[in-house]
């Protein structure tokens, strides 16, 4: 995440905005869970098991929806 989700402003890394005050800490840490869970079905993906890959997708789309992670679900669906 860049932005506050809130405010806009730039956050560079920080877990409280600093122009809202908004606590952003887990909201970042569901961020990072979500990509953590797409690079393991990058991985398993890549060991050829498309099945266990699809579905860890998928849990990460839920959790954070990112371009990355849906162009990778459009390439295991082929
Ligand atoms: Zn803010």
């Amino acid at each position: 995440m860049e932005r506050c989700p809130i405010c806009r402003a730039t956050l560079n890394g920080a877990e409280t905005c600093r122009r809202c005050r908004a606590e952003l800490g887990s909201v970042l840490r569901t961020e990072r869970m979500a990509e953590e869970i797409r690079t393991m079905a990058m991985h398993r993906f890549m060991s050829g098991d498309p099945e266990t890959a699809d579905r860890l997708l998928k849990r990460s789309l839920l959790l954070h929806r990112t371009p990355e992670a849906v162009s990778l679900q459009k390439l295991l669906r082929r």
